[in-house]
């Protein structure tokens, strides 16, 4: 049986899933969105297994599937597929004026921007088979419960650009960012549109990622403890001011990190 936290979700949003009643050691394959989605049992014997689907930004409205396959205890294989409805997000569009060099890099910035894409592309490819993270996740900002932005499409200077993938807490340079939740730093670096960039690896497809910091306070390879101090905020790369931009992305696709605090995986 397949239960998920809701039947739809809007563009950025975030489901949980549970399968049950399949034996304990059963192997299961799930897709999403053209992706193979990473499944866990808490305890090997366990017989439930969690998911959690996210639904990115860009995702075109509408029924999408979850297909699911395995083998059934007749050794024929069993395919299911779990509709999800998808919903418009309500996103505002924002115009902002930011330096001439954000909007229009020269050819050597473009080069930088898309070596560091492709860090990230492969960052977010990497799948570590276990769960880095233990309870739960939460603001990276001491006192803060809400920030704002999230899904808002860009006009930069009068061009249009891609939609804010991420949740933005707006406090002063020198305040201090911790992660969100257990994990692996798997960057820790100065980017050209984030700026001093942090992203953190807590298993199972699920990175949170930390930009525009003034310091760095971690290496890539540390792990870290929910809470553990990983930089301060800043106004590095691409910003009209000091705050902190927080990024969660489940599996590649980017949805707003907020929803991991109030869903528990
Ligand atoms: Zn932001």
């Amino acid at each position: 049986m397949v239960k998920l936290s809701a039947v739809s979700a809007v563009q950025g949003g975030l489901l949980l899933a549970e399968i049950s009643g399949v034996k304990a050691g059963t192997e299961i394959s799930a897709e999403w969105a053209d992706r193979a989605t990473p499944i866990w049992r808490e305890t090997p014997s366990d017989a439930t297994l969690h998911a959690l689907l996210g639904v990115d930004l860009d995702t075109a409205p509408g029924q999408k599937e979850w297909k699911l396959s395995w083998t059934g205890a007749d050794g024929n294989a069993v395919v299911c597929s779990v509709p999800v409805i998808v919903r418009a997000g309500k996103f505002a569009t924002e115009r902002l004026q930011v330096e001439k060099q954000y909007v229009q890099p020269d050819p050597e910035q473009l080069k930088r921007v898309e070596e560091e894409q492709k860090k990230m592309q492969a960052v977010y490819d990497t799948i570590t088979p276990e769960a880095l993270w233990k309870g739960k996740f939460r603001v990276p900002l001491q006192n803060v419960t809400t920030g704002g932005n999230f899904g808002r499409r860009r006009v930069l200077n009068g061009e249009a650009r891609s939609p804010h993938a991420g949740v933005d807490f707006p406090a002063a340079a020198g305040t201090s960012v911790f992660a969100a939740q257990a994990g692996k730093v798997v960057i820790a670096q100065n980017m050209y549109y984030p700026g001093n960039t942090v992203v953190i690896d807590h298993g199972f497809g699920i990175h949170t990622l930390y930009a525009h910091l003034s310091e760095i306070d971690v290496h890539a390879g540390d792990s870290v403890e929910v809470g553990t101090e990983i930089g301060k905020v800043g106004a590095t790369g691409r910003v009209t001011g000091p705050h902190l931009h927080w990024g969660l992305t489940i599996n590649h696709a980017r949805v707003n990190a907020l929803q991991i605090v109030q869903r528990q995986p």
